[in-house]
């Protein structure tokens, strides 16, 4: 068990990726809060995980908000007494659309989704490991924004990408704290953020070496190791976990 005993926020719980890595860390063994903006799935997540003996929490929020992140991360301490890692993983892509025609709502939602939350994120999770003596926190980034601009996603592409530069600086400051810090750059996923267009879904498995998108489980598999102590000497790392997406040209 790769996780036993710790306990971890994994936020965008109620669905695709952050679901599957709930349902992965829990047989890991680890005590879970888990956060989305929708009660209903976090409650029936909460249900069937709780059935097979994890321990778990939820808070419904908007990790748009301050608030919510400190939120969760009171909720760790108060119920386990201690946070070990986090899974910074809700993101939306927002409305796509060339910058000239975006709307600066659109392009503030969006940045505000995937980067301000990790700020948020960072500045409530960081005292709390430190507190304990380390701990690792992961962020979802793309790769979208690092090794691919992709037409009509410029909010997202420079979320993610300031991600990275975030990762690295919190890497960098908190080292010395046995704090580890890293992005997670999964390639297409078959989540609902992918949506269900067959031709669409054709297009974007052709993107990648493997000529397919990943399963949900598959990227969670990724961020569990990054979280666990098997990747005890990784950190400011943007790692791929993309298919070969990033070296495929054709
Ligand atoms: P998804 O739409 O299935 O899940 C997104 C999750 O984020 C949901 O639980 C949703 O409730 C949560 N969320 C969104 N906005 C929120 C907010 N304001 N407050 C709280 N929670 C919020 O999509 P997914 O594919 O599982 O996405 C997970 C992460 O992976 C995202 O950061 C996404 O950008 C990233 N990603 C996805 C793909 C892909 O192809 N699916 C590829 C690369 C990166």
């Amino acid at each position: 068990m790769q996780l036993a005993n710790h306990t971890i926020i994994i936020t965008g719980a109620s669905s695709g990726i952050g679901e599957a890595a709930a349902r992965l860390f829990a047989e890991e063994g680890a005590n879970l809060i888990l956060g989305a903006r929708r009660q209903a799935q976090l409650e029936s997540l909460a249900e069937e995980i709780g059935s097979n003996g994890t321990s778990v929490s939820i808070l419904a929020g908007d990790v748009r908000e301050e608030s919510y992140a400190k939120a969760l991360v009171d909720l760790a301490l108060e119920h386990f007494g201690h946070l070990n890692g986090a899974f910074n993983n809700a993101g939306i892509t927002g409305v796509l659309g060339a910058i000239p025609d975006m709307q600066g709502d659109m392009w503030d939602q969006v940045i505000a989704t995937n980067l301000t939350s990790g700020f948020y994120a960072a500045k409530y999770q960081i005292p709390a490991m430190q507190s304990r003596g380390g701990g690792s926190l992961v962020f979802t980034s793309s790769f979208v924004g690092h090794t691919v601009g992709l037409p009509g996603m410029g909010a997202y592409a420079a979320a993610k990408a300031g991600l990275i530069g975030l990762t690295q600086v919190l890497a960098a400051e908190h080292g010395a704290d046995n704090i580890r810090c890293n992005a997670l750059l999964p390639g297409g996923t078959r989540t609902p953020m992918a949506g269900d267009d067959a031709d669409f879904l054709k297009s974007v498995e052709e993107l990648h070496a493997l000529k397919r998108m990943a399963e949900p489980a598959e990227i969670a598999q990724a961020a569990l190791f990054l979280l666990s102590d098997r990747s005890s000497f990784v950190t400011g790392s943007a790692m791929l976990a993309d298919g070969g997406n990033s070296i495929s040209k054709s």
